[in-house]
């Protein structure tokens, strides 16, 4: 399952863009989709490597995570369980968890904020269950993430890449480090108050000054739009073919027209996204657009 995967490179002709191509992490997998799957593969193995046999993961009600580790449990042949943040709903995520075989707990936003304790209390006496935290962070996933970079053909000024927890940054940044590369790596929080990221990649390798950070694209916070954004997914979508997702890469495909336009980034040099995938987070969103 972790074997081969699809995720070329291509170049995209709309302006004021002239010299951005993406990443098509997305197109690795319908459900284990662009970063997810990143995260997921060294994680998988190193539960396997332990021989645990039952994935218990955490998130809320719309995570691509969840969905991501429910269909990869049901492709390797494992149990899979998640707590998810919150009283008892059904939405489209939600409902594909449940068809790939995943148990669902949900939990009240106070008892979720203990992970740890969570598992001890259902899983302490379960030899196969496997803790895999909220976004699958963890060193492991950070490995995944930096494979991104070594898979590059051609060197980038620039490689931009949203954020929610910062694992897939620290992993980009280290591979930028391992590479020795001199490219620039933008990373784009989707949170208000994104400042953290910084905290969280440290976590996963030293800073260098090939990080900035842009903590002005948040749109009003997580899974927040407003009317100025839903219309840049649907011109760039129109005109590229390519689908953007609201809560993440559409805020960093806005990010890079738009420091392009304020001059932060020179008209001719030569950018990356990464497309991280998300896109079946488009269902049940109809009301955005
Ligand atoms: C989860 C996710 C991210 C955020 O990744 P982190 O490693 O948590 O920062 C970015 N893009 C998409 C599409 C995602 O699903």
């Amino acid at each position: 399952m972790f074997e081969e995967i699809y995720s070329p490179v291509q170049k995209i002709t709309l302006p004021p863009f002239n010299n951005l191509f993406v990443k098509r992490d997305d197109l690795i997998d319908p459900y284990i989709s662009g970063n997810k799957w990143r995260k997921l593969k060294y994680i998988l193995a190193r539960a396997k490597a332990e021989n645990k046999t039952h994935l218990v993961t955490f998130g809320g009600a719309y995570s691509n995570h969840l969905v991501a580790t429910a269909a990869a449990a049901a492709r390797s042949g494992l149990k899979s369980t998640a707590f998810v943040r919150g009283e008892e709903v059904k939405n489209e995520m939600l409902l594909l968890c449940s068809l790939f075989g995943m148990q669902l707990i949900f939990t009240n936003r106070e008892s979720y904020r203990d992970k740890h304790k969570l598992f001890e209390l259902h899983f302490a006496t379960n030899d196969e269950a496997y803790f895999i935290d909220e976004g699958g962070a963890s060193p492991e996933a950070t490995i995944g993430c930096a494979q991104i970079i070594s898979e590059l053909i051609e060197n980038y000024d620039h490689i931009f890449c949203a954020a929610g927890t910062g694992t897939t940054a620290a992993g980009l940044l280290k591979g930028i480090q391992q590479q020795g590369l001199n490219t620039k790596l933008h990373i784009i929080p989707v949170l208000k108050g994104g400042s953290f990221i910084k905290d969280e990649i440290a976590k996963y390798t030293p800073l260098s000054d090939h990080l900035a950070l842009h903590l002005d694209y948040h749109f009003g916070g997580y899974a927040k739009t407003t009317p100025q954004l839903i219309d840049f997914i649907k011109t760039f979508t129109a005109q590229t073919g390519l689908l953007l997702d609201p809560v993440y890469t559409a805020k960093m495909c806005f990010a890079i027209a738009d420091l392009q336009k304020k001059g932060f980034i020179g008209e001719d040099d030569k950018i990356l996204a990464i497309h991280t995938g998300g896109l079946i987070g488009l269902f049940g969103m109809e009301d955005k657009f």
